[in-house]
């Protein structure tokens, strides 16, 4: 008999593709007479859409599974405590019951921020399980911003076009090629190439040691910081290179689904003890 611990799993699941995509790891499911009906995936940057939250996506694939807006009977399962829009959502859903892992002190609408479900005001009541699993989600969103703050620098440095490669080592020896690190190295001027080019660099061991879904961060982040300032083919060329890239890194995890050995020990290695930014409830849930 699957418990909720199984349908959270199912929506860390998500979480982690999220992730491979290059997106804040974050998922959901939506669960209706023990099946999953809906599942969702934060696809904001992919989708450029700011309601792209996995709940919302996760409760849209409900609606159409049960052919009903209402999804009564239903719960809600996400890895991370709901927004404002989030919980607004479920409330119009009717939901039944919500279970979720972390808190979000910084947008949680499930009384970390606001306190948008159950409120007295309101008519609809839902079940509240929040915490099951809370440490190993909390700890998803630390890693990933990890990475992200480190990728977010050296995409601040690749931004400064004036600087000279020169100049750009003597600040960051990072940048030397003699050092080894974690961190991304594209050549000056990736980004004017063709979307080929850019998906292949960006996929590459040079640039993403890691994997290619830091290249995707790496994209993201320069699409969204040279903005307004790209012209319309210059952005056609890297949404292409950006769907280039999700295909490469689609074909790069049904390998790596072959290889269990590789994974585990890359878990171990990410294991280090994370900052206190998700904080875990002190009160330990039941797994029921
Ligand atoms: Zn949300």
């Amino acid at each position: 008999m699957p418990t909720d611990l199984t349908y959270l799993r199912a929506a860390i699941a998500e979480a982690s593709d999220a992730e491979a995509n290059g997106e804040v790891p974050v998922g959901a499911v939506v669960v209706h007479e023990n099946k999953i009906i809906g599942r969702g995936q934060n696809r904001v940057l992919r989708d450029s859409d700011p309601t792209a939250h996995a709940e919302i996506v996760a409760l849209r694939e409900a609606g159409l599974a049960l052919k009903n807006y209402r999804l009564e009977d239903c719960t809600l399962y996400a890895t991370l405590e709901p927004c404002a829009m989030c919980a607004g959502a479920i409330l119009h859903a009717r939901l039944s019951r919500l279970v979720y892992a972390a808190p979000d002190p910084k947008a949680g609408a499930c009384g970390s921020v606001l306190s948008v479900l159950n409120h007295p005001q309101l008519n609809h009541k839902l079940d509240l399980l929040p915490g099951l699993l809370a440490e190993e989600c909390g700890t998803l969103l630390t890693n990933f911003f990890r990475k992200r703050r480190l990728e977010k620098s050296s995409a601040r440095i690749l931004g400064t076009e004036a600087l000279t490669q020169e100049a750009m080592m003597a600040t960051k020896k990072k940048w030397s090629a003699k050092v080894t690190t974690d961190s991304t190295h594209p050549d000056e001027g990736l980004f004017n190439q063709s979307a080929a080019t850019i998906a292949k660099a960006l996929a590459s061991k040079k640039v993403s040691p890691k994997g290619p879904a830091s290249g995707m961060r790496m994209l993201n982040f320069y699409i969204n910081r040279a903005g307004k300032n790209l012209s319309t083919p210059r952005q056609a060329e890297l949404e292409k290179a950006k769907t280039l890239l999700s295909e490469i890194i689609a074909k790069q995890k049904s390998k790596s689904l072959a290889k269990p050995a590789k994974k585990a020990t890359k878990k171990a290695a990410n294991k280090s003890p994370s900052k206190t930014r998700q904080k875990a409830p002190s009160k330990k849930s039941s797994t029921k």
